[in-house]
């Protein structure tokens, strides 16, 4: 807490408690001020801090304060969306809170005894901050019960469809706020799709594949990149995911933003990326373009070994498949495995597959979600961009 990490565990904690979300006043062992903080009985994050300046009062005006300014902070970025992450914990001084807004709507997840405490206040303040009326609750995420809190779903404030159209770069994406997953969409990956639809364009993809596509957003941008270039006609896309509610969703997507009838060839999966890549191993089939964008395999930096062995693998399966010239994005959000840590599984997979490739670009998540100096575990999403070398 000296450096303003905004943390303290349970271990570190020599006497002292209270009630769950309540403020306590953090002090090191020779009873200097560290921070206002939230106290959790039942979790191993046993305090989050609100603040770290010893005047400050944490109640409602505070809390709206800070909830103004994550709103106001968004404005820096040209993020090419009405879907933004307007509260991203943490990084945003909001530990345990995440807010995503899908065009007139807000999406919240109450994931720490603080931000559950203090709920009210912060959908108020959160509704003034956007000039919105309408928050739904997706507090069913597993982080809750490490906090000793039960999953919570449904409208906050305000009411309406939970099926909406967002509109992400040029393109039309819908979800469902009530059971999508998250708060309903990735969107984090904005920036990477958007990267995929450019080397679309450029490179012409003739063959793609897009593992763990969910609603099939990289497919989307490969299509508009595609279209752009006036490259449509023949191209074959391949979307695999294990939720079927989401591919479909994916194939509607292709209607919404009139790729039908353009003379492409899409087929969506439901089954394991695993299985899948493996098949097209034996097949011989190859792609000029593929995505890898896993689910976290390592939530924390205890299952970074289980989780490197599983992202190894996928990896030297994909690169099996790829073209010479061909490329792949290849994604982590595991916050248990670092940047430098995933570059050596990537490299460790090429070895293993006999190929070689250029690291053409690291990417990582767009910037509405974003990291903090003080909070390194906030870093979670990384991506490479690999370029199979040419034959
Ligand atoms: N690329 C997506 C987000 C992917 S999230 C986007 O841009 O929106 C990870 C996805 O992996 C989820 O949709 C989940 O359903 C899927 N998934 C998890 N394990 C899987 C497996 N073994 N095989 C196929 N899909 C899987």
């Amino acid at each position: 807490m000296q450096r303003r990490h905004p943390w303290v565990f349970e271990s570190a904690i020599a006497r002292g408690g209270a009630d769950s979300g309540e403020t306590v006043r953090v002090e090191s062992h020779d009873g200097a001020f560290l921070a206002w903080a939230a106290f959790s009985p039942a979790s191993k994050i046993r305090a989050r801090a609100w603040s770290f300046v010893e005047t400050q009062r944490i109640d409602a005006a505070f809390l709206a304060s800070v909830c103004a300014r994550a709103v106001a902070a968004r404005g820096l970025f040209d993020l090419q969306s009405d879907g933004v992450r307007v509260v991203h914990g943490e990084a945003d001084g909001l530990p345990g809170l995440i807010v995503d807004r899908y065009g007139d709507t807000l999406v919240a997840q109450f994931l720490s005894a603080g931000v559950e405490r203090w709920k009210d206040v912060l959908a108020d303040a959160l509704l003034k901050a956007t000039g919105l009326a309408k928050l739904y609750e997706r507090s069913d995420a597993s982080g809750r019960e490490r906090e000793g809190l039960k999953p919570v779903t449904g409208w906050l404030r305000g009411d309406g469809p939970t099926e909406i159209v967002i509109r992400e770069h040029g393109w039309k994406l819908s979800l469902d706020i009530a059971t999508g997953h998250k708060t309903g969409f990735y969107l984090d990956q904005r920036d990477s799709r958007q990267r995929f639809a450019e080397l679309a364009q450029h490179r012409r993809f003739r063959r793609v594949l897009n593992c763990f596509c969910y609603t099939g957003g990289f497919t989307v941008a490969a299509l508009a990149g595609l279209k752009a270039a006036n490259a449509l006609q023949g191209a074959q896309l391949v979307s695999v995911d294990s939720s079927l509610p989401a591919l479909e969703r994916a194939r509607g997507h292709l209607a919404l933003n009139g790729f039908e009838g353009q003379g492409i060839e899409a087929e969506f999966l439901d089954a394991n990326v695993n299985t899948v890549l493996r098949e097209f191993i034996d097949q011989g089939r190859t792609f000029d373009a593929i995505v890898l964008d896993p689910p976290k395999f390592a939530p924390t930096a205890a299952h970074a070994e289980r989780a490197a062995r599983a992202y190894k693998d996928i990896n030297r399966l994909a690169l099996k498949l790829l073209e010479p010239g061909g490329v792949l994005l290849t994604f982590s959000c595991s916050g248990g495995i670092s940047a430098d840590l995933f570059h050596k599984i990537v490299a460790s997979a090429g070895i293993d597959a006999g190929v070689d490739g250029y690291i053409a670009e690291r990417l990582g998540a767009a910037p509405d979600h974003p990291m903090t100096i003080e909070f390194p575990e906030g870093e979670y999403l990384k991506g490479l961009v690999v370029v199979r070398k040419p034959a």
